[in-house]
């Protein structure tokens, strides 16, 4: 499909001219419920596409039209899913070596489970930088990689026991020589790590505040990890665009209005949190579908070993009242108009990469949001926070997915995918899986 595009591009180029009659990429989807999560309306009706973008929603297919035509009578319709936080390399195992299926692999993972885009907030600085060239050049395709490249934190800090070299700091002026360099790589997001009661060190406060005004004077967005309710406050006031994690406990009253008064959105990762006890004591989440063409038998193996279960088996209750306060915070934020972004921490414990996408949401759900609200949260909202115009009007990226069943009626719905559409073109996912395989 790129490839014929590339050839009518470059016919179109030769001749001089814009393009009136369709050329074979495009495509005209009939009859689908189009759920819109930016206006929460659902109609249904067409969706022509081309050159990638949604290109209006004609009641027939304009004339001269001789791309293709795909009837989605009785299926649901929605702009497609990002990932703001994940781990590219592989899926963790717990109790053994992780799966490194490296990003190349990941990336088809997440294009199978209708995620065309994924923020890897932390991996190999250069490899990363190298993996992102590679994939704009053509030369493995899946969801699209955005990165933060680095992980910036305090020496011995988060991030730095995993033996990936990362960027070390201590002082303001430290913080902002590195924001600097990082920003000549064009790291899509600045990460940082901030977390003063962690047992690990963590940067001081005026060394955070310097690297967010750097990262934000190169035009940069910034992430910064939390552990604590004190953590996420003095993060937000330090200038944060985005906190990420939901700290245990309950929430401070006045933190929703905090976040809204800085203008502070939310990747609260509740898979990360919440879901390791799930996969330990529910096998039913390995057992769908999606996990399954997704979660090696090594993975899975390692959710059913007595062993690793058997520990957390006398702290199960405690855990999980830990859990459910999460999702209280969570709904509490969401309520009070804090934009929540989904994020997963895909690569560590109860999380399989492009599976934990759907996790999250039916956690956004059980956290209080509605269906359009999680929907809006995993993609319109997702996507713009990387600059990506997702949507179902007119002139908004076509990554589309179709499903079988309404995610409006029951949120684990996202799961009954029967197509995906990624910049235009139709992803044979069933190709996906074998090479995932
Ligand atoms: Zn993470």
């Amino acid at each position: 499909m790129k490839f014929q595009s590339l050839i009518s591009a470059a016919i179109v180029a030769a001749a001089g001219f814009t393009p009136v009659f369709a050329d074979a990429d495009d495509l005209f989807l009939t009859g689908a419920h189009i759920i819109d999560p930016e206006t929460r309306t659902v109609e249904t009706g067409n969706i022509l596409i081309r050159e990638g973008r949604i290109a209006g929603h004609p009641a027939s297919a304009p004339d001269g039209f001789d791309g293709q035509v795909i009837a989605l009578d009785g299926k649901w319709l929605a702009p497609a899913f990002v990932d703001l936080h994940t781990h590219s390399f592989g899926d963790a195992v717990p109790g053994n070596r992780p799966e490194g299926l490296g990003t190349p692999t990941v990336a088809t993972h997440y294009l199978y489970a209708g995620t065309t885009a994924f923020l890897d907030l932390f991996g190999h600085e250069e490899g990363l930088a190298a993996l992102r060239a590679a994939q704009k050049a053509g030369e493995f395709g899946g969801a699209d990689l955005y990165a933060s490249l680095s992980c910036l934190t305090a020496p011995n800090g988060h991030c730095t026991e995993y033996g990936v070299p990362t960027r070390t700091m201590s002082t303001p002026e430290e913080a902002r020589v590195s924001v600097a360099e990082l920003a000549a790589k064009k790291p899509d997001v600045v990460k940082f790590v901030y977390s003063q009661s962690d047992d690990m060190p963590s940067i001081n406060n005026t060394t955070l505040t310097a690297g967010i005004a750097e990262a934000s004077k190169h035009g940069i967005k910034t992430v910064v990890h939390v552990q604590t309710w004190q953590d996420m406050r003095e993060a937000v006031e330090a200038g944060a665009t985005a906190v990420t994690h939901t700290p245990e406990g309950d929430m401070p009253a006045d933190m929703p209005a905090l976040l809204k008064a800085h203008g502070t959105v939310s990747i609260p990762t509740i898979t990360v949190h919440n879901e390791y006890l799930d996969y330990f004591f529910d096998s039913s989440i390995l057992e769908a579908p999606m996990a399954q063409a997704l979660a090696s038998e090594r993975v899975q193996a390692a959710y059913r070993d007595e062993k690793n279960i058997g520990r957390y088996r006398d702290s199960y209750d405690e855990r999980k009242a830990k859990a459910e306060v999460r999702l209280t915070s969570v709904g509490a934020l969401a309520e009070a108009g804090v934009p929540i972004l989904l994020g997963t921490d895909g690569g560590n414990w109860g999380t399989v990469q492009g599976y934990s996408v759907h996790r999250e949401m039916i956690l956004l759900s059980d956290a209080g949001l509605d269906s359009f609200a999680v929907l809006k949260a995993a993609s319109t909202d997702a996507a713009d926070f990387l600059g990506l115009d997702y949507g179902v009007e007119e002139g908004a990226l076509a990554n589309l997915v179709v499903f079988d069943a309404s995610p409006l009626d029951d949120i684990s719905n996202t799961q009954t995918i029967s197509l995906v559409i990624k910049d235009g073109d139709v992803v044979d996912r069933a190709a996906l899986l074998q090479k995932a395989e």
